[in-house]
């Protein structure tokens, strides 16, 4: 299967990038891996002419609408965020009524017509530097009332929240933490900030998930738990086999990021399947919220 689609690849003038959330098999096929917004970049300088994305709806929306002329294929076209799905266009302008001098910062994992209502998107590696960047005093910030509020903590400037989370990482509870800490007493805990704030407040690191494995390569410690999707952690033990990582839970899995199988990756290239295409009419607003979002994350 990895054969078929090095050769496919090239035939068809192909890119293949992964979230950290794939698994292992599909990782293992990606020309690159990382996260929302290392592959927003990636996306963005890659000169092939097809990029097949491994990973949810809205990264790979994201891709294309940072590369309008390039085709962009969603390995698996069923895989799609629940948290992006909690928002709707409609929640944003409402908001913008209530508080018309605040700048509206959009969590990347939304839907391309909440794009189109933002001002600026952001990931959870470069929220607190965009929104300490924006002129206005009050920020309505969404979806993720978990980043939102962590996010909180690096600003004095006044945040309003939505009320949408991220089930994955929301469900994760403090007795969770407690057991694993049990289990693993010499271990230090590094989270997701899409996490609620009694676990960001019991970890050792809070960070996105490049942050993360940053900090576990360049920390002295032997063990670590890791508060985020168990994807991170086939990332972790192929690159650091001296190190041993332990899920903060066994039940932390995006069953969406998990939906892409191999097959799928060589199908989507072989019948050029699941081609993103965004509507006109929201097309260069959302585009645009992005590329501020590269702006001001330089
Ligand atoms: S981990 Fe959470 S935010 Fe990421 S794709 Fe899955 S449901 Fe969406």
């Amino acid at each position: 299967m990895y054969n078929e689609i090095q050769k496919l690849k090239k035939e068809k003038d192909a890119i293949i990038l992964a979230h950290f959330y794939q698994s292992a098999q599909v990782k293992e096929a990606a020309d690159y891996v990382g996260d929302s917004f290392e592959l927003a970049k990636k996306a963005k300088s890659s000169s092939s002419g097809t990029i097949v994305f491994c990973g949810v709806k809205f990264m790979a929306e994201s891709a294309k609408l940072l590369n309008p002329q390039k085709t962009v294929l969603l390995a698996e076209s069923t895989a799609g965020c629940p948290m992006a799905d909690m928002l709707k266009a409609e929640d944003i302008i409402r908001l913008r009524a209530k508080y018309p001098k605040a700048a509206v910062v959009l969590y990347i994992n939304s839907s391309v017509e909440a794009k189109a209502q933002s001002d600026v998107c952001c990931t959870s590696s470069n929220a607190a530097k965009i929104i300490k960047k924006l002129p206005n005093k009050q920020i309505i910030f969404l979806p993720d009332k978990n980043l939102g509020s962590y996010i909180a903590r690096f600003t004095d400037k006044e945040i309003i929240l939505f009320d949408g989370y991220c089930h994955v990482h929301d469900k994760i509870t403090i007795d969770d933490l407690i057991k694993a800490k049990q289990a693993y007493p010499k271990a230090l805990v590094a989270v997701h900030p899409e996490c609620r704030a009694e676990i960001v407040d019991a970890a050792d690191f809070c960070g996105s998930t490049s942050q993360i494995i940053s900090y576990a390569a360049l920390s002295n410690a032997k063990e670590f738990i890791i508060g985020t999707e168990q994807g991170v952690i086939d990332v972790l033990e192929k690159n650091h086999s001296d190190k041993k990582f332990y899920p903060l839970s066994d039940n932390f899995i995006c069953p969406n990021m998990k939906k892409t199988l191999l097959e799928d990756v060589r199908n989507c290239l072989k019948y050029n399947l699941n081609s993103i295409e965004i509507e006109p009419s929201v097309f260069d607003n959302a585009a645009k919220s992005l590329e501020l979002m590269m702006e001001l994350a330089k």
